[in-house]
């Protein structure tokens, strides 16, 4: 059995170096140096604008953003499984339409820069003081009971964000404490998207703008909204040979959308980069001398950064049966790129990822293209889960701007784009000619 393993395995790789060899090198020429990263350059510059709003949902940001995905999937002809490309549904989210101010005794905070208010955080008005906590007295148990001892129901307890445990201290002090609000201590300040409340308040202060205060005032107005529409941006690329057999290219296109009225996430490289791949890849399919074998589709979901709701919803309600799905690549975070490409769910799809490594290899195109096992953590996973075939890329090294004010497009270098989209170019040959 292994022996006949073996040379069907190594028949497979002879193939693909023929390929490699023959095919490949008149086919990439065909690419124009610079026309790829024009065209990213423009979709970045586009999507991480302050017109889209962080692309969430605040001033109909994920709509806007939406709309811009469905002018260029109809610019370059791709098939609409219904009227307009889109797949509406519903879904809660907590939002920051309203004023937000922080001040440290008469110091007003920068809100982004200096603190971020945490996603799950209700409104909050007043001025009160403040409890400082070192998180490392915390974890001695006797001193933490001659904390919990104290009431903090007017004041607001600071908690100086050591390590691990802050979670649940968090938890506790707002829980059983009642304390107004909690601040912490952060060295990085990560912003996310909440459908739901707390109880409670959470300020995310940076260390460095931490004066120590005897008062903290807050004006946090949020509302949770409990049925936001938001839609997927589907369009298709008929097969020529295997119109029921699909290769599909997916990256989302929300993002975290404003914190207060004037405070947006940019979210330059999560994700309008992989947009920028997904609309190239898009265009190139739609020229006459690329079309497909198979059917390509092209996927924009939204509601990634609230939990994978689009792509969730999607695989519940396919537009096409999931079993004519022949592989899915979601794209996420493709704007660097020096340190290589890492593939998740590489592991578990092992036969295409060693084909996209070998072409790599083979090609030079990018530095490395690394292995993971299975993560939850982008549009790939209920794709995986319902049992298609499906990885998620993400690019390595640059810049560590992520989930933050400065994920900006003026600072994505796009460095490596243009090779990314070589490799994805050849992995689609190569996924066209695969079963
Ligand atoms: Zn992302």
């Amino acid at each position: 059995m292994n022996f006949i393993k073996n040379i069907i395995e190594k028949s497979h790789l002879i193939l693909l170096t023929l390929f490699l060899l023959f095919i490949f090198p008149s086919f990439s020429q065909e690419i124009k140096k610079g026309e790829v990263y024009s065209y990213a350059r423009k979709i970045v510059d586009t999507l991480a604008s302050k017109n889209m709003h962080g692309r969430g949902y605040i001033n109909g940001g994920d709509s806007i953003a939406a709309n811009y995905l469905k002018t260029e999937f109809r610019k370059f002809g791709l098939r609409s499984f219904n009227d307009d490309y889109y797949q509406k549904f519903s879904f809660p989210v907590n939002t920051f339409p309203g004023e937000i101010n922080v001040k440290l005794d008469e110091k007003e905070l920068l809100a982004g820069k200096d603190y971020i208010v945490f996603a799950y955080s209700p409104s909050a008005t007043g001025k009160y003081p403040i409890v400082f906590v070192d998180e490392e007295l915390v974890q001695k148990k006797r001193k933490l009971k001659k904390i919990l001892k104290q009431d903090f129901s007017n004041k607001i307890v600071v908690v100086n964000d050591t390590g691990k445990p802050t979670e649940q201290l968090h938890n506790l002090l707002g829980n059983s404490c009642n304390a107004k609000a909690v601040v912490a201590l952060k060295d990085k300040l990560t912003w996310h998207v909440a459908q739901k409340t707390n109880d409670y308040p959470l300020i995310e202060i940076a260390r460095s703008s931490f004066i120590k205060p005897t008062e903290i005032s807050l004006l946090i107005e949020t509302k949770l909204i409990p049925d936001h529409t938001s839609q997927n941006v589907i369009g298709y690329i008929q097969g020529s040979e295997q119109p029921d057999s699909f290769i599909i290219f997916s990256a989302h296109y929300d993002h975290l959308g404003q914190m207060g009225k004037d405070v947006y996430f940019p979210g330059a490289n999560d994700n309008a980069s992989g947009c920028a791949m997904l609309l190239n890849l898009a265009r190139y399919y739609s020229m006459t001398e690329h079309q497909p074998k198979c059917s390509i589709a092209f996927i924009a979901f939204c509601g990634e950064e609230v939990g994978l709701l689009g792509s969730k919803y999607y695989t519940e309600h396919p537009l096409f049966p999931l079993k004519n799905i022949k592989f899915l690549l979601n794209m996420d975070i493709m704007g660097t790129g020096e340190e290589g490409i890492t593939v998740v769910n590489g592991s578990v799809f092992k036969k295409e990822f060693d084909a996209l490594k070998q072409i790599n290899t083979e090609n030079n195109f990018i530095k490395e293209v690394k292995i993971r096992g299975k993560a939850a953590n982008s549009d790939h996973y209920f794709f995986a889960e319902n049992g298609v075939k499906a990885c998620f890329i993400y690019t390595l090294g640059g810049i560590k701007a992520y989930h933050d004010i400065y994920d900006r497009a003026e600072t994505l270098p796009l460095n490596e784009f243009e090779n990314l989209f070589k490799l994805i170019t050849a992995f689609g040959v190569y996924l066209q000619g695969s079963n």
